[in-house]
């Protein structure tokens, strides 16, 4: 972790971004493509239009197993050549995201589902991400994690672990995580305001944290129960606090997603704040999204 002083606040900044596929997904995918492997199963579904999609076709690969990908027919192209190159087949899929999700169900009836979303495996991978927070820390807890949340992989995923950790007594305490989450598509933001358990009804619009952009997650009960019990909080960031939270960032040193800025975005709103040290994880890396990063700068 590197210490950075980002929106006038010391942080810790994780690069998440550094994994082989250019994001933390790859924490998910390598135990679940194990396991699957394990299991003996030879071809695997998911569906992602993103960063989940690219780990799982390339740990599909490092494990000899096929993939089928689906994705929105919408999602732009360049997303998809990481996909591509990893082997995997693209399956196209008309209509809205749900479309999707109601494609790649009918496929999982005769094959296995390497869902990010809903496949156990991946958070017993994203719990990693807490085991070497503490680790880097020497052993210690921070005291607030900055978590970017849309179906909550890395929210669930570091909540499972820092309480693993603390249950066998390496950290005196388990960090408030804090989901962040783009105003524009919040709905366990609207959920933490109503002081409901399950993810609130709202209508998504598009923004530049794309990698939250999730109507509808199907942990979210579970994400929000990560925050109460940790005693954090959900925040939320409008469009032009993200990329001011980009530019800083990538002014600091750090090439990352604008999906990434949004918790940097959120930390002038943390109510507790100076307890410890509070860490900031960067999702992914900038080259991801180079073109929008691009037409950002001018
Ligand atoms: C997947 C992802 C997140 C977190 O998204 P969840 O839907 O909560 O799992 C955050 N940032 C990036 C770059 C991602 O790829």
């Amino acid at each position: 972790m590197v210490p950075a002083r980002l929106r006038g606040i010391d942080v810790l900044v994780k690069q998440e971004g550094l994994f082989p596929t250019g994001s933390y997904k790859d924490r998910g995918a390598t135990v679940l493509m194990t396991q699957a492997a394990r299991l003996g199963v030879r071809r695997v579904v998911e569906d992602s239009s993103g960063n989940a999609g690219t780990s799982i076709a390339t740990y599909a690969a490092r494990a000899g197993i096929s993939a089928d990908v689906f994705v929105p027919a919408t999602t732009s192209p360049g997303k998809l050549v990481q996909i591509r190159s990893a082997g995997a087949r693209l399956h196209r899929v008309p209509g809205d995201r749900q479309a999707t999700s109601d494609a790649v169900w009918e496929a999982a009836q005769s094959c296995y589902y390497a869902s990010h979303s809903w496949n156990p495996f991946f958070f017993e991978g994203t719990k990693t991400f807490a085991f070497e927070v503490c680790e880097q820390l020497g052993w210690r807890a921070p005291a607030s994690v900055m978590i970017p949340t849309g179906n909550g992989t890395l929210l669930i995923g570091a909540w499972l672990g820092f309480s693993a950790l603390a249950r066998w007594g390496l950290i005196d305490r388990v960090p408030r995580l804090i989901a962040v989450q783009a105003e524009r598509c919040a709905p366990l933001l609207r959920a933490w305001r109503l002081g409901l358990h399950e993810p609130a009804d709202i209508v998504p619009e598009p923004t530049l944290g794309e990698g939250i952009a999730i109507a509808r997650p199907v942990r979210g009960s579970q994400c929000l129960q990560a925050v109460r019990q940790t005693g954090g909080e959900v925040l939320g960031v409008s469009e032009e606090e993200i990329v001011s939270g980009l530019r800083e960032t990538m002014a600091a040193g750090f090439f990352c997603e604008p999906t990434c800025a949004a918790a940097v975005a959120a930390l002038p709103k943390l109510s507790l704040a100076d307890d410890g040290p509070i860490v900031v994880p960067l999702t992914g890396h900038g080259l991801k999204a180079a073109d929008t990063i691009g037409k950002l700068l001018g």
